[in-house]
């Protein structure tokens, strides 16, 4: 048994372009939810800067601190009105990165200084800041260095004015090397976080395909190859559905059944090939003779059965001798004239399928004996 080959991997291939858009718009999200809870944070500054920092100073980076704040706010909603899109955004998202940044960083020639607890707690603060943005920007990594630059380079430039001891050296290096592991290794998990998103595309176009293939080969199952016209199989069903609404609501309906009269004939004259064609034609023709709501069905060879909706055993007759005139009336294919032969049933109440297909095969075998080209009821 050989196992049929797997789904073409490309086909379900998601689009480069659309997998970094939305990366982009999630961290645009997460970014605007995050600067929600900012002030947060300022408070955290304002309390530990209490009494120890003066107040025009504190002011002063407060005022810097919600220009930043306010600006970054405004950029992100021109994103959000625009639709985020990468090519377009990247450049703004960077500038509210690095506006970001540097109004945190600008607490270090601000507001440090005064003395050596308060200096280690607003640097705290800031490594809380940079830790609480890591996640913000773990789609957009480029963007987290540009918000770590900003941050970062304004207390560089900070302990640059100043004559540095040798402690405040170390403590920068060793803040410099945190940082560029914290950056090497957030690399990698914003690279996994893209590719998981990269995956769920695939995943969701994977599912579409086979969503169609099984639709299409439901449809394939229930559907005769030759004719196009509904098979055995889904004339079960119709005849199910049929049969449970006449039972519940006392809808009547009729089957009927044709058998083409002497189509061996047909074959052995003109060949297989134009008896193909004559019953695609002779379905083409029976279809056109019926409303929406029957069906006509291939039910094997050269018999076919047509479920009559909502149609007294009258009215059955009626339509029967309908079909068989227009079968009769003009060649099926030029040169290839046929009749038909038709048993009719109607529903009877306590009828099953098998029961009703029965009685209209008796009844086309009474038309075939009484002389073919002619309809019979059961
Ligand atoms: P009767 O009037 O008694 O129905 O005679 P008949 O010749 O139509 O009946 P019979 O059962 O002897 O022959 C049916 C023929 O239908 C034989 C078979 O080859 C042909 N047939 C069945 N299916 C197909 C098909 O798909 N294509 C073609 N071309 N012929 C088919
Ligand atoms: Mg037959
Ligand atoms: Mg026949």
């Amino acid at each position: 048994m050989s196992a049929s080959p797997p789904p073409s991997a490309s086909a379900a291939e998601p689009d480069d372009t659309e997998v970094q858009r939305i990366a982009f718009a999630q961290c645009v999200a997460t970014l605007r939810r995050t600067l929600l809870t900012t002030p947060l944070g300022w408070g955290l500054v304002v309390w530990v800067c209490w009494g120890q920092v003066s107040q025009p100073a504190l002011l002063a980076w407060l005022g810097l601190a919600l220009a930043g704040w306010v600006t970054g706010h405004v950029l992100l909603l021109r994103i959000l009105r625009q639709g985020t899109d990468v090519k377009r955004h990247h450049l703004l998202l960077l500038a509210v990165a690095v506006i970001d940044g540097a109004c945190w960083g600008a607490m270090a020639p601000l507001l440090m200084g005064a003395n050596a607890i308060l200096n280690a707690s607003l640097a705290a603060i800031l490594c809380g800041v940079s830790a609480v943005n890591a996640p913000v920007y773990i789609t957009r990594i480029p963007v987290y260095f540009a918000q770590c630059g900003g941050l970062w380079l304004a207390v560089l430039t900070a302990l640059l004015r100043v004559p540095t001891p040798a402690l405040i050296d170390m403590a920068a290096l060793g803040l410099a090397l945190l940082l560029g592991l914290l950056c090497f290794y957030l690399h990698g998990i914003g690279a996994r976080v893209v590719e998981g998103i990269r995956l769920q595309l695939a995943n969701a176009a994977l599912a579409a395909q086979l969503g169609e293939a099984l639709a299409a080969m439901a449809e394939q199952a229930a559907t005769d190859a030759l004719t196009g016209m509904p098979n055995r199989r889904s004339l079960d069903q119709t005849l199910a559905a049929q049969l449970s609404m006449a039972e519940r609501e006392g809808r009547p309906f009729a089957v009927l059944m044709l058998d083409l009269d002497h189509f061996k004939t047909v074959n052995d004259t003109h060949g297989h090939a134009v008896g193909d064609a004559v019953l695609r034609a002779f379905a083409q023709r029976v279809q056109a003779q019926l409303r929406r709501s029957d069906v006509c069905s291939r039910y094997g060879g050269e018999e076919f059965a047509v479920v009559l909706a909502g149609t007294s055993a009258a009215l059955a007759l009626d339509t029967a001798e309908r079909l068989r005139l227009a079968v009769a009336g003009a060649p099926l294919v030029p040169g290839v004239a046929v009749t038909v032969s038709i048993g009719v049933a109607s529903w009877r109440k306590g009828d099953d399928a098998a029961g009703l297909l029965a009685r209209a095969d008796a009844a086309l075998y009474a038309a075939k004996r009484a002389g073919r080209d002619r309809v019979s009821a059961g």
